[in-house]
């Protein structure tokens, strides 16, 4: 990646999963934090690139600092952007990276439900959206984690939730029911930066969209 500006980018990453598989995305694009993020606890890193540093979020805090403009651009999941709304925002590349599916999940012994339900999720805006698209009246309890245990506890009928392999669910006698959207961790970035540092910005997509394609390839060649 090359600049031709010296004002500082700041890029937001979201820690955990999406984390582990951003960073080999920006090695390949040439970026490298200049120390071992899993062994520090610090959340701000310098990188090699000097107009370039990476802060190490919570996903569900990567929107809030890419629009407000304390961070330029940002990696979060789908899931996150349709929670939280991506106005503010663009979202100008798909990683394709922490892919994983936004679902309705119930007891796999669950009763037939009628038009009134309960629904535990941490995606409150989605699962709205979604009952009241399909004229089913949802009750919506927010929670922060463990959303499995709510039907089984008889707190809700529902969950909404992100599922990979499905074997959380399975584990806690739930399975899948619909498809609610597809999911992978998005390049966000603030408007106004867009325009300020367009050049420094363009050039950080187009490195990271050379990434993808290349990690996309090694992926579809025959082993
Ligand atoms: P699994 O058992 O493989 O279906 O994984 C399900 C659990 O892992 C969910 O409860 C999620 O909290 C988490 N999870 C799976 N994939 C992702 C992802 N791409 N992003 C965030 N969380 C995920």
């Amino acid at each position: 990646m090359t600049s031709n500006t010296t004002q500082m980018l700041t890029l937001a990453l979201t820690k955990g999963r999406i984390l582990k598989e951003t960073l080999p995305l920006l090695a390949r694009a040439g970026i490298c934090p200049v120390e071992d993020i899993d062994s520090s606890r610090k959340l701000i890193f310098a990188t090699n690139q000097e107009n370039l540093r990476l802060l190490i979020l919570r996903g569900s805090d990567v929107p809030t600092y890419v629009k407000l403009g304390a961070a330029d651009i940002g990696v979060t999941g789908k899931d996150v952007l349709l929670e939280q709304g991506g106005e503010g925002l663009y979202e100008p590349l798909d990683l394709g990276i922490a892919r994983c599916r936004l679902m309705t999940a119930g007891r796999i012994d669950r009763p037939d439900m009628g038009n009134r339900i309960r629904v535990a999720s941490k995606f409150v805006n989605v699962a709205r959206r979604y009952f009241a698209e399909r004229g089913v009246h949802a009750e919506v309890i927010k929670l922060y984690g463990a959303m499995e245990l709510a039907p089984n506890m008889g707190l809700a009928d529902l969950i909404v939730d992100v599922v990979d392999t499905g074997n959380t669910l399975k584990a806690n006698g739930l399975e899948p029911i619909e498809l609610i959207a597809e999911v992978s961790s998005r390049l966000v970035v603030n408007k106004a930066s867009m325009r300020s540092q367009h050049d420094a910005i363009q050039s950080l997509i187009n490195a990271l969209s050379e990434a993808v394609a290349e990690s996309t390839a090694c992926y579809d060649q025959p082993t």
